[in-house]
């Protein structure tokens, strides 16, 4: 059902300030990065066995990663996990009484479809739903 982890999501202010650490201490391959309109975000990717981290900075005010920045500071956002079928596994954990963010899923960073739960229904952790239709990253 759910396959594995896709990535861990991980806010920051500026990804030029950040990419050092992830590039250079802890030697992990960049995959690429990309601007999401949806979300109001650049992203980053970087390879870390069979998952990913994603950083996530802010393109502008209104992007819920500034807001996020501004109540929580820089850190761990969201973890995200691999499914097939995003549609039904959404259907499947409403029908369980999970609360969504997104109940249709929209277009993430990859090419990615992807929703979100409500943390309120997760005690607190963010976890994203992501499907890849046939477009992965050079993993
Ligand atoms: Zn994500």
């Amino acid at each position: 059902m759910v396959k594995k982890i896709d990535h861990i999501g991980i806010a920051v202010r500026s990804l030029e300030n950040t990419l050092p650490f992830y590039t250079e201490v802890l030697n992990l391959p960049l995959l690429g990065m990309e601007e999401v309109d949806s979300e109001k975000v650049r992203v980053a990717f970087l390879k870390i066995g069979e998952s990913k981290l994603e950083l996530l900075e802010p393109t502008s005010e209104e992007s819920p990663i500034a807001q996020f920045l501004e109540k929580r500071g820089e850190g761990l956002h969201h973890v995200a996990l691999s499914v097939d079928s995003i549609e039904d596994r959404i259907e499947e954990i409403k029908n369980k009484g999970i609360r969504m963010i997104n109940d249709i899923p929209k277009k993430g960073a990859g090419g990615a479809m992807v929703a979100f739960m409500h943390p309120k229904s997760t005690s607190g952790v963010l976890f994203e739903y992501c499907e890849k239709k046939g477009i992965e990253h050079n993993e």
